[in-house]
């Protein structure tokens, strides 16, 4: 017998289909923007494959299944990855939920997006089920010795945030559970591979299920002084900015708030308030060449008085653990944290770290930054 549920429902799925198509053409778009010579057929094909094969599947959210499989390649597509990632992506979870075949990906897609799938369901395989923290070393390094390709663990990285953003929906056993292996496994390794945006959100996430009651009173410090930070930073952006030009250094620059687990972190490493903490605001400084680095820290120094007794820090982390493509990046990092001296009452004894940073290839969101021209250079 029809009960009047079913009015509504299928007036959800209707509507429920066409965002998943908005979104699917969206993603498309986004390929198209960032690698305009690859082919989004397959993307489309995958796509066409996984509604099939996940048709009858719900997220514990309520959502169709194939929203969480978008959301996937959505986050790999804004880092601008390639269409076999993406095609990837969408396939992740159809050997493990639908009991699809590899050979059949094989067939349809390809070696490469088989091997990218089959990489990704040998990971969610693995029994990494909260190790002790001493042990978690151990299971991230097996974890990336299993892959050849480190864009399975993108696409694995991308699940698990997507899964992240979604916790809510589950009960609060597993929520722990999945917090405390994403912030002793995942988040590690994003910062391996130099992925700090995703490494900070993973934390902040997790931080959040781990710790509610530290998490929601800094969430709200930071929250209520929000508007003053902003201006903060873009005040210090742009004479940085006006100063950099006038030296004929191209740079770009990019501004930060600390994420909230990291300066939980440090707040309990130092025994002090946020207020303490020193790089709670930064500002980065990305320019092209060695000298400019260092012509750009010289800017920086001449604006303010560096911090006597806080050194400068040269990092060199060539030689990254992952030795494959993306995980090329920063050679050397120049580091000067500095205090502003100014008359202005509201912005005296605001701290900020500054960042003269030369790096290439893997950044926040894995663009390529030291190639790219400063949008405010005169030429
Ligand atoms: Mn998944």
């Amino acid at each position: 017998m029809p009960s009047p549920s079913n009015l509504p429902l299928s007036f959800n799925r209707v509507r429920a289909v066409r965002q998943l198509d908005a979104s699917l053409e969206e993603l498309l778009e986004k390929l198209k923007k960032h690698r305009p010579s690859e082919d989004p057929w397959i993307v489309r094909r995958a796509y066409e494959i996984a509604s099939e094969r996940h048709h009858d599947q719900f997220r514990s959210s309520g959502e169709p299944y194939l929203s969480h499989l978008l959301e996937v390649a959505h986050i790999l597509a804004d880092m601008r990855l390639d269409a076999i990632t993406l095609t990837a992506a969408i396939l992740h979870d159809a050997i493990e939920d639908t009991e699809y075949p590899v050979s059949r990906i094989e067939e349809r897609f390809g070696a490469e997006v088989a091997h990218l799938v089959e990489g990704v369901t040998k990971i969610g395989r693995l029994n990494i089920k909260a190790p002790e923290a001493r042990q978690a070393e151990n299971v991230r390094k097996m974890l990336l010795a299993m892959v050849t390709d480190v864009r399975v663990v993108l696409v694995k990285l991308a699940d698990r945030l997507h899964n992240m953003r979604t916790l809510q929906y589950l009960e609060p056993e597993k929520q722990q559970r999945i917090s405390r292996e994403t912030l002793d496994i995942y988040a590690p390794i994003a910062h391996r591979l130099g992925m700090s945006v995703v490494r900070g959100e993973l934390e902040d996430l997790s931080f959040r299920y781990l710790e509610p009651e530290a998490f929601f009173a800094l969430q709200k410090e930071i929250r209520d002084k929000a508007a003053f930070h902003k201006e903060f930073l873009d005040e210090v952006q742009a004479t940085i900015r006006s100063k950099l030009v006038e030296a004929s250094i191209p740079a770009e620059l990019e501004a930060r708030v600390k994420t909230l687990y990291s300066l939980h972190r440090k707040m309990l490493r130092q025994e002090s308030g946020f207020e303490q903490v020193y790089d709670l605001l930064a500002v980065r400084v990305v320019t092209d060449l060695e000298r400019n680095c260092y012509a750009a820290l010289g800017v920086v120094h001449h604006i303010w008085r560096p911090v006597p007794g806080r050194s400068t820090r040269r990092s060199c982390t060539a030689g990254s653990p992952l030795k494959c493509k993306s995980a090329r990046r920063t050679c050397i990092e120049w580091r000067k944290k500095a205090w502003r001296r100014t008359g202005s009452t509201k912005l005296e004894g605001a701290r900020k770290t500054i960042s003269a940073f030369r790096g290439c290839g893997s950044s926040s969101s894995g663009r390529k930054k030291c190639r790219s021209r400063a949008n405010f250079f005169p030429r």
